[in-house]
């Protein structure tokens, strides 16, 4: 049938497909892709409706006059999800011949990954991706000095789940980018209506975070930039947070988005210090000027003298750099004052607070949280 569908095609489970309008062919092993159904309704149409719905498009693109090569998501009759490729392009007399190649593996739980992504994708478009903030606190008084903002999933029933539910899924999907967008929107929003809720919560500052690649898209600094002017927010009042494994991956990239944000007067934070193996001085070309030293340390400083030598390492180098040192994952009173001994200047972590709601967030701007800290 297609020419295409050649001996090793056939061999690496293909399929052929031939769409004339809206009848379609294909050749080959269907049952392997769980579209055994789909072969014999011969209906082009229901192939796009066994297509996981943020792939639609990528099937009906199968109309328009240009070769496609995209990775689709196929649910079988098993209701299995499957990754096929779609490779092909259109031929003379409106037609469109191609193969569907097997893409990666078919996870198990394939469904629900995809009733959790389907509805990832409303919770996005109705707002209730938000952000809660964690409260930073400055070691040397015991002042609230910012926040952390947190991706928070609102649930009806009143609940918030928390990156570690959704976070996989959203990379898989692409939607890791939406997600920060909407809470880097919701932290300089949130941090602008505290500075006005409280005049002298000026010195108040929200960090949120983004990944290297977001970080690295060509338009994500004039994007966070413009976002915050519009919040009212003034930029040193933002700090952007970047994970010390991910800022090596496209370093020229990266190096050129921040150079743009610090001359906008914007604060860069080096997050999760420690677990990436690169020393500060590798990172010198980045224009980081707060490092976060990873939980992992912070927890085993109480009972791990090695842990105690890393943590004053790390605080030597970055005042060398003329960095601020942020301690997390602070969850006792001792651990707090090992940090504030052995030189850290904030500290954030369950000892202090939880990430809180915007509401309990505002609360403590004006009046602290109870017998832990002073509002600023
Ligand atoms: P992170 O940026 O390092 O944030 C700190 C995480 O540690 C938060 O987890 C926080 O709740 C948790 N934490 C803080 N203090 C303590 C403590 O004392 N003990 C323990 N056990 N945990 C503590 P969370 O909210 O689950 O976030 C996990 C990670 O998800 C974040 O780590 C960050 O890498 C990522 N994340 C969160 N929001 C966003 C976002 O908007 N965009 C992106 N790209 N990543 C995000
Ligand atoms: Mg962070
Ligand atoms: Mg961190």
């Amino acid at each position: 049938m297609i020419d295409l569908f050649d001996t090793a095609a056939r061999a690496a489970g293909a399929l052929a497909v031939e769409v004339r309008g809206d009848a379609l062919r294909l050749e080959g092993d269907a049952a392997r892709h769980g579209l055994g159904a789909v072969q014999a309704s011969q209906r082009f149409t229901e192939l796009a409706a066994c297509a996981a719905p943020g792939d639609r498009s990528l099937l009906s693109a199968l109309s328009d006059p240009a070769r496609i090569d995209a990775r689709v998501r196929l649910i079988g009759e098993d209701g299995r999800l499957r990754y096929v490729r779609l490779i092909g392009g259109p031929e003379e007399g409106g037609i469109w011949r191609g193969l569907i190649l097997p893409a990666g593996a078919s996870p198990d739980g394939g469904l629900a990954a995809l009733d959790l992504e389907t509805a990832l994708r409303q919770a996005l478009k109705d707002g209730a991706v938000i952000a809660h903030h964690q409260p930073v606190i400055a070691l040397v008084d015991r002042r609230l000095a910012g926040f952390e903002a947190l991706a928070r999933w609102e649930r009806p029933d009143g609940s918030a789940l928390g990156p570690d539910v959704f976070m996989g899924v959203a990379a898989d999907h692409g939607l890791i980018g939406a997600i920060g967008d909407a809470v880097r929107s919701c932290a300089a929003r949130d941090a602008s209506a505290w500075r006005i809720a409280r005049p002298d919560a000026k010195t108040l500052f929200v960090a949120a975070n983004a990944t290297a690649s977001e970080l690295c898209a060509p338009d994500f600094a004039d994007r966070l930039i413009d976002e915050v002017r519009n919040a009212g927010l003034p930029a040193h009042a933002f700090k952007l947070e970047i994970s010390e494994t991910e800022v090596m991956r496209d370093p020229d990239a990266a190096e050129a988005a921040m150079k743009a944000l610090r001359k906008a007067g914007f604060s860069l934070v080096l997050d999760d210090f420690g677990t990436g193996y690169s020393s500060l001085s590798r990172l010198d070309r980045f224009p980081f000027d707060t490092v976060k030293i990873d939980q992992y340390f912070t927890r085993l400083a109480e009972t791990d003298p090695s842990a105690r030598t890393i943590i004053s390492g790390v605080v030597r180098i970055a005042r060398s750099y003329a960095m601020t040192i942020v301690a997390e994952g602070i969850e006792t009173p001792a651990a707090a004052e090992l940090c504030t001994e052995l030189g850290c200047d904030y500290g954030q972590g369950f000892r202090y607070a939880q990430a809180l709601t915007p509401e309990d967030a505002a609360d403590a701007v004006v009046s602290g949280i109870e017998g832990r800290f002073g509002a600023a």
